[in-house]
C-alpha cells in the first residue's frame, strides 16, 4: 500500500507528516524511506521538488531518535548542502518534521556571523545542515566535531561540484568516521558523481526519480523568439497581462538579475534579485519577502536560485535560456510544485537558439511556441540542422546592427510613431506566419515528436499582449 505508515515510520513522524498535510509518499520518499530505515545506504537520482528532503530527513530523524547522543561535543547527523538557501531550506524542513522529537538540529553557513553557530554548537547538536565552507572554517577552529556522525547526507552532489566544492568535500570525507550510514542526492548522475558515489557509498540502492518525468505534465512550456532587447517588455506585458504575483525570472548573470529588478521597479512591478553577490542578509530578506506576498517578482541566477522552494510560484521566466540544459529542467521546475500546475516561458533570442536545441534534446520533445506576442522574432527560430549550443558571434552581432538600422529608420519623436511600429510588428507577424512552414520542417527534422508543434497554436489570452504598448508601459 502507498501509504506512510506502510513505510514503517515512527507514530511522532507519521503525526508531523499529517500535520504537513502530506497524504501519500512521493516516488522517491517511498522507495528510499524503507531501506534508509534498515541501515541502507542510498543513492538517490532526484531533485528539488520531488519530495527528497523528507526522503532522507524522516529516517534520519527515526534512527537518531532510537538512541541517545554519546556526548555533546559531537554530531551525529551531518547534511551537506551546497548553497545557503538550500542549507537554510533543509534545516526548515527538519524543524517541521521533528516537532514531536527530543533532538537538537541547526544551520550553518557562511556569509554571515560565525558567532551565534558557535554558541549553538556549543550547546550540543544531533543534527548539522552545513555548507562545505563555513563547516570547514569550524571544524579548523575547533567548534565541531564530526568524528562520530553516524549518518551522512550528501545534497545536490552534481550542484556541489559545479560550484568547486570537491577538494573541501573531500577534505570533510577524511574525517568522517569509516562507519556511518550515507546518502548521496544529485539530480543528474554524470561520471564525475557516479564516481563520487562509488569513492564512499556502500552497497547502496539506486533510487532515480528521473527529470523528465517532472517536466512534462504538470508545466506548461512556451517558448517566445524575442530581440534581446525586447524581452524586458514582452516580460512587463506578460507579468500584467495574466497579473501574475508570484514568479521567479532567471538571469545569467548578476548584473542582468539587478539591471532587470531596476526596470521592472520602473514598470511598477515590486521584484528583487537574489545572486551570489548579494549579502547573506539581502538574499534571506529577499526570499523572505517573496514568501510572504511583498514581491511578486523574484530574479535569480541559477546558483542562488538551486533548490529554493517556495509554495505557489505559478510562473517561472527564462529571461535567460540556459547555456546548460540541465539547469532548464531545475529552472522550471521550481514551479508545479507538490501537485500543483505552472507555466514557464522561455525567452529566446537569437543568440541563444543553440541552447534551446540543447534544452529539446535533453527533455527529448519540442517546447511548443507562443509566436502570437508583439515582439515576436523570426531570425531568433533555430535554423533547419542547426547544431546546439552558443549562436556565433559574428552571426548575433550582424542581427543586431541589422535590427538597430531596423530600429533607426523607424524612430520617430511623435505619436505616430506607435502605430507605425504596429504596422512594422504586423508585418513581422505575417512574415512569421510565412514561416511557419519552415518552422514546422525543423521541427520534423531536429525532433520526431512534431506532432507537440501543434501544441504551440498560441492562445488567446496571448494577442491581448498586442495591446500593450511599449510607450504606453514606461
Ligand atoms: P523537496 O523536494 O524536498 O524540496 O520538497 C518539495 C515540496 O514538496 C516541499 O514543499 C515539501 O513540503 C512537499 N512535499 C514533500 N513530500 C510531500 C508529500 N508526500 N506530499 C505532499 N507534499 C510533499
Amino acid at each position: 500500500m502507498n501509504n506512510f505508515e506502510s513505510l514503517g515510520l515512527s507514530k511522532q513522524l507519521l503525526r508531523s507528516v499529517a500535520e504537513e498535510g502530506y497524504e501519500t509518499p512521493t516516488p522517491v520518499q517511498s522507495q528510499s524511506i524503507p531501506p534508509l530505515l534498515s541501515g541502507r545506504d542510498v543513492l538517490g537520482v532526484a531533485q528539488t521538488g520531488t519530495g527528497k528532503t523528507a526522503a532522507f530527513a524522516l529516517p534520519v530523524l527515526q534512527v537518531l531518535s532510537r538512541s541517545k547522543p554519546q556526548s555533546k561535543r559531537h554530531i551525529r547527523a551531518l547534511v551537506l548542502s551546497p548553497t545557503r538557501e538550500l542549507a537554510a531550506q533543509i534545516h526548515e524542513r527538519f524543524s517541521a518534521y521533528s516537532e514531536h522529537l527530543d533532538l537538537r538540529h541547526d544551520v550553518i553557513f557562511g556569509g554571515v556571523s560565525q558567532k551565534p553557530q558557535v554558541r549553538k554548537l556549543q550547546r550540543g547538536l544531533d543534527i548539522l545542515v552545513a555548507t562545505p565552507g563555513r563547516l570547514l572554517d569550524l571544524i579548523n577552529q575547533r567548534h565541531v566535531d564530526i568524528r562520530k556522525v553516524e549518518f551522512f547526507v550528501l545534497d545536490e552532489a552534481d550542484r556541489m561540484l559545479d560550484m568547486g566544492f570537491i577538494r573541501d568535500l573531500n577534505k570533510i570525507l577524511d574525517i568522517l568516521p569509516q562507519r556511518r550510514q550515507n546518502l548521496l542526492f544529485s539530480a543528474t548522475m554524470p561520471k564525475s558523481i557516479a564516481d563520487l558515489a562509488e569513492s564512499f557509498l556502500n552497497n547502496a540502492v539506486r533510487v532515480d526519480v528521473s527529470p523528465k518525468e517532472l517536466t512534462v505534465d504538470l508545466i506548461e512550456q512556451k517558448i517566445m523568439f524575442v530581440r534581446k532587447s525586447d524581452k524586458r517588455s514582452l516580460l512587463v506585458n506578460i507579468i500584467k497581462e495574466e497579473q501574475v504575483n508570484r514568479a521567479i525570472v532567471f538571469t545569467r548573470t548578476k548584473h542582468g538579475a539587478n539591471r532587470l529588478v531596476k526596470q521592472l521597479d520602473q514598470s511598477r512591478i515590486d521584484a528583487a534579485a537574489i545572486h551570489g553577490n548579494k549579502s547573506q542578509g539581502a538574499r534571506t530578506k529577499a526570499l523572505a519577502d517573496f514568501k510572504k506576498g511583498h514581491i511578486s517578482i523574484l530574479v535569480a541566477t541559477d546558483i542562488a536560485s538551486r533548490g529554493i522552494d517556495v509554495e505557489g510560484v505559478t510562473h517561472v521566466f527564462n529571461y535567460d535560456l540556459p547555456n546548460d540544459p540541465e539547469s532548464y529542467v531545475h529552472r522550471i521546475g521550481r514551479t508545479a510544485r507538490a501537485g500543483k500546475s505552472g507555466v514557464a516561458y522561455g525567452f529566446c533570442d537569437d543568440t541563444e537558439s543553440g541552447y534551446l536545441i540543447s534544452i529539446q534534446r535533453l527533455i527529448g520533445y519540442e517546447i511548443p511556441i507562443d509566436e502570437d506576442h508583439e515582439f515576436h522574432f523570426v531570425r531568433a527560430i533555430p535554423k533547419p540542422g542547426q547544431k546546439p549550443g552558443k549562436v556565433r558571434n559574428n552571426n548575433s552581432s550582424r542581427n543586431r546592427s541589422k535590427s538597430n538600422q531596423n530600429r533607426q529608420q523607424n524612430a520617430k519623436p511623435n505619436s505616430r510613431n506607435r502605430r507605425h511600429r504596429s504596422n512594422q510588428r504586423n508585418s513581422n507577424q505575417s512574415r512569421s506566419n510565412n514561416n511557419s512552414s519552415r518552422r514546422n520542417n525543423h521541427s520534423r527534422s531536429n525532433n520526431n515528436s512534431s506532432r507537440r508543434n501543434n501544441q504551440s497554436r498560441p492562445n488567446n489570452n496571448s494577442s491581448r499582449r498586442k495591446s500593450h504598448s511599449r510607450r504606453s508601459r514606461n
